[in-house]
C-alpha cells in the first residue's frame, strides 16, 4: 500500500473522529449482521473479535475466532485454511431432532420423527462421522444420491434402526448395492425417481430373492420458491407424476411385491426462501398420501425431502440468499400439516422424514484468509506539479481540483466528466502527452475523493452522485479462490457472510469488494450482505503496516466444502477441527490439522508427474552449470528450491 494513500485514508478517519469514539461492536454487528445470520453461534465479542458458541445449550461456551487464528498461525499452518467446528454440527443434528421430537410430543402426532442427512451436501468423511454419532440415539440415518454415496452410506450409517434413503438415477449397480444393503440388516428405502427403475429393481428383487422398502418419489404440482424451483413442478427432471405412481402401485401389486411400498417421498427444491411454498408442499403431499393408504398401499413414511432454508445474508426475508421462517415454524408446519390433513381424511399419521442437508452443515465451517494487498485507483503516487507550457486541460483540471466547494460539488462532478473525454480526444490527436494523461488521472481520482467526503454529509446524494462511493471502493486482494472455497458465489449470486475477524471495535473506513488469487476476472466477491438488497461491497478496515488482516467467509459448511473446482490449480485447502472444551482456558482445542493441497498433488491429478518434472528442471540448471552459467553451489540451491515449491501449499505465502 502506498504512503499517499495511507495518508489520505487517516485524513478520511480524522473527518470522522465524533464517530470513531461512539463506534462499538453493537454496530459491528449492525453492520455485518452477525448475530442474525449466526443462528446462535456467531456473535461480534466485547474484544472486537468474532465470537464462536459452538454449542448450543452451553451458551456460556465461547470461543474467540482471533484465538483459534492465532494459535494457527503459532504452528505454521498456512492461510487460507477451512475451520470446523464439530460441536455446531451436532449442535444443529440435536436442534433439528429434538424439535421435531418436541413438536410430534406436544401436537400428539402419533408418528415417529426419523430423519436422514443427505451426504451430497458435505461428503467429507470426519463431516459424516459427527453427524451419524451424534445422530445415534435420534435413528438419524443417511440419504445417498449416487453410488459412491451409496457406498460411503453402507460403510458409515451402521445404526440398525435409522434409514438409509436412496435417491437420484439407479443403474443396477446401485440397485445390487441397495439390495446388499437389505442384506446386513439396514433399512434401505430405495426411492424410485424415473419408473424404468421400477423394472429393473423388480427383476434384481426376484432373482436375489430380496425385498426391500421402496419409495415412490412424487412430482409436485407445487413449486418450490428461489434459486431451486425447477426442482418440483411438471417439468421437473425428478419424480412420478400422479398416473405413473399408479401405474407403479399396480405393477408392484401385479408382481406381487406391494407391501414393499413404505414411503412417499417429494422434494421441491434447496434453500426455500418462503414458507408458504413448505405450507403448500404439505398439503399437496398429504393429500397424495392419503388418497394412496386409502387405496389400500401400505405407505408408512413421508419424506418432505430437503430444502429448510439457510439465512445467510441475516435478513429474515424471501431474497433468494435468506428465509422468511425459522427451523421451529419449519418442523411446525410439517407435524401440523400432517396431522391435520391426516385426520381430515381419517388416515393414520405418517412416520415423518426430512432431508435437510444445507441447514445441518452450513454453520459448522468458515474459510479465514487475510488480505495481501489493495487494488485502488487512489493508490497511485505521480507528481502532478505544474510544468510550463503544460497542456490547457491539464492546468482547468488542477483549477477545478481547488475551487471544490459543496456547493459546486455537483458541477464538478458533470465538468470533471467532459473534460476527461476532451482529455482523451486531444490523446488521440497527438497534442497530449502520456505525462500529462497520468497527471489528469490523478487529479481526476482527487477530486472525485474530494466530491465523495462532501456527499457523505448531504441528507440527499442526488441520484447521479450515489455511484461514486462504489467508485471509489478498494478492491482488497485476498489469499483464496472462489472457484475453491465460495463456489456459488460466482455460479449463482450466493451471498456468504464475509467478515473480519477482529477490529470489530474500530469503525471501518472503507468500502470494498474482494478479489481472488486467480488469473480469472471472475474470481471475486462482490455480492456482500446489504441493508435491504446485496450490496455490491462491504465496509472494512484499512490495512496496517506489517499487521495480518484477516477475514472470514462464514456458513461455508453446506455445499461450498465440496464443490470447488482446480481453477489454476489451487485445490484444498488447509483445516483444522476445533473441539470445544470447557476445562481449557481458551474453551477449545485443536483435535486434527488436515494439511491442504501440495502443489505436487494438484499436478498429479491433471496427470503430470512431478518426479520427472523434477528431473527436466535439474538437467536444465546442469547444463548451466557445465556452461559455467550458475554456480554449482547455486544450482543446488535451484535445484532444492524447485522440489521445495512441488512439496509446498498451492496458496501465496
Ligand atoms: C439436495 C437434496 C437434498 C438436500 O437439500 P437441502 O436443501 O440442502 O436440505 C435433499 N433431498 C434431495 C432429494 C436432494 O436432491
Amino acid at each position: 500500500m502506498s504512503k499517499t494513500h495511507t495518508e489520505l485514508q487517516d485524513e478520511l478517519a480524522k473527518t470522522d473522529v465524533a464517530n470513531e469514539r461512539t463506534w462499538s461492536v453493537e454496530d459491528a454487528e449492525k453492520t455485518y449482521r452477525v448475530q442474525r445470520w449466526g443462528n446462535g453461534y456467531f456473535a461480534v465479542g466485547k474484544k472486537g473479535n468474532i465470537e464462536v458458541t459452538p454449542r448450543y445449550e452451553q451458551p456460556n461456551l465461547n470461543i474467540d475466532l482471533r484465538e483459534v487464528v492465532d494459535e494457527m498461525s503459532a504452528k505454521g499452518i498456512e492461510f487460507p485454511a477451512v475451520i470446523r467446528f464439530h460441536d455446531i454440527l451436532r449442535s444443529q443434528v440435536e436442534r433439528l431432532n429434538r424439535t421435531f421430537r418436541s413438536t410430534i410430543e406436544s401436537a400428539e402426532y402419533e408418528g415417529r420423527y426419523l430423519g436422514v442427512f443427505p451426504v451430497k451436501v458435505n461428503q467429507m468423511r470426519e463431516v459424516i462421522e459427527e453427524i451419524v454419532d451424534a445422530g445415534e440415539r435420534f435413528d438419524y440415518g443417511l440419504e445417498a444420491g449416487s453410488k459412491p454415496e451409496l457406498i460411503a452410506a453402507l460403510a458409515y450409517n451402521t445404526n440398525k434402526n435409522s434409514l438409509t434413503i436412496l435417491n437420484g438415477y439407479k443403474d443396477e449397480e446401485y440397485l445390487r448395492l441397495a439390495l446388499l444393503g437389505v442384506k446386513i440388516n439396514r433399512k434401505i428405502v430405495i426411492v424410485i425417481e424415473k419408473f424404468s427403475e421400477l423394472t429393473k429393481l423388480i427383476s434384481l428383487s426376484k432373482e436375489l430373492n430380496i425385498v426391500p422398502m421402496i419409495g415412490l418419489r412424487v412430482k409436485m404440482m407445487v413449486k418450490g420458491r428461489g434459486k431451486w424451483e425447477s426442482s418440483s413442478g411438471e417439468r421437473a427432471k425428478f419424480g412420478l407424476s400422479i398416473a405413473e405412481i399408479l401405474n407403479a402401485v399396480s405393477l408392484l401389486e401385479q408382481e406381487g411385491l406391494s407391501e414393499a411400498i413404505k414411503l412417499l417421498h417429494f422434494h421441491i427444491g434447496s434453500q426455500l426462501t418462503d414458507i408458504r411454498a413448505i405450507k403448500e408442499a404439505v398439503q399437496e403431499a398429504s393429500l397424495i398420501y392419503s388418497r394412496l393408504v386409502k387405496k389400500g398401499v401400505p405407505l408408512e413414511y413421508v419424506d418432505v425431502g430437503g430444502g429448510l432454508a439457510v439465512d445467510y445474508d441475516g435478513s429474515q426475508s424471501t431474497n433468494d440468499s435468506s428465509c422468511n421462517y425459522s427451523i421451529e415454524e419449519y418442523i411446525a408446519d410439517i407435524v401440523y400439516g400432517f396431522k391435520q390433513n391426516c385426520d381430515l381424511e381419517g388416515v393414520s399419521h405418517p412416520h415423518l422424514v426430512s432431508e435437510s442437508g444445507r441447514a445441518m452443515t452450513a454453520h459448522h465451517s468458515c474459510v479465514v484468509t487475510k488480505v495481501i494487498g489493495e487494488i485502488h485507483p487512489r493508490g497511485v503516487v505521480y507528481n502532478t506539479r505544474k510544468e510550463t507550457g503544460e497542456h490547457i486541460i491539464v492546468t482547468n483540471f488542477r483549477e477545478i481540483e481547488s475551487g471544490l466547494t459543496s456547493e459546486n460539488h455537483q458541477e464538478v462532478y458533470n465538468d470533471i466528466a467532459q473534460l476527461k473525454e476532451q482529455a482523451m480526444q486531444a490523446f488521440k490527436l497527438g497534442i497530449m502527452s502520456l505525462e500529462e494523461m497520468a497527471k489528469i488521472e490523478i487529479i481526476y481520482w482527487r477530486i472525485l475523493g474530494g466530491i465523495d467526503n462532501i456527499i457523505q454529509d448531504l441528507e440527499f446524494v442526488p441520484e447521479e452522485l450515489k455511484e461514486i462511493p462504489e467508485m471509489l471502493s478498494s478492491q482488497y486482494l485476498a489469499n483464496f479462490s472462489v472457484f475453491q472455497s465460495a463456489a456459488d458465489s460466482w455460479a449463482i449470486d450466493q451471498v456468504l457472510p464475509i467478515v473480519p475477524i477482529s477490529r470489530l471495535n474500530e469503525k471501518p473506513s472503507k468500502l470494498c469488494s474482494l478479489v481472488d488469487i486467480t488469473c480469472d476476472s471472475d474470481g471475486k466477491i462482490d455480492k456482500f450482505i446489504g441493508d435491504e438488497t446485496v450490496a455490491t461491497n462491504i465496509p472494512l478496515h484499512s490495512l496496517n503496516e506489517g499487521e495480518d488482516y484477516f477475514i472470514g467467509i462464514f456458513l461455508t459448511g453446506a455445499y461450498q466444502d465440496v464443490m470447488g473446482d482446480m481453477h489454476n490449480l489451487f485445490g484444498r485447502l488447509n483445516e483444522v477441527h476445533i473441539v470445544s472444551y470447557d476445562d481449557d482456558p481458551k474453551d477449545f482445542y485443536m483435535e486434527e490439522v488436515v494439511r491442504g493441497s501440495m502443489v505436487k498433488n494438484v499436478l498429479s491429478t491433471m496427470q503430470y508427474t512431478p518426479e520427472i518434472m523434477a528431473q527436466v528442471v535439474k538437467k536444465e540448471i546442469d547444463k548451466q552449470i557445465q556452461r559455467g552459467k550458475i554456480k554449482p553451489r547455486e544450482g543446488v540451491q535451484w535445484i532444492d528450491f524447485y522440489d521445495d515449491c512441488l512439496e509446498g501449499y498451492t496458496y501465496l505465502k
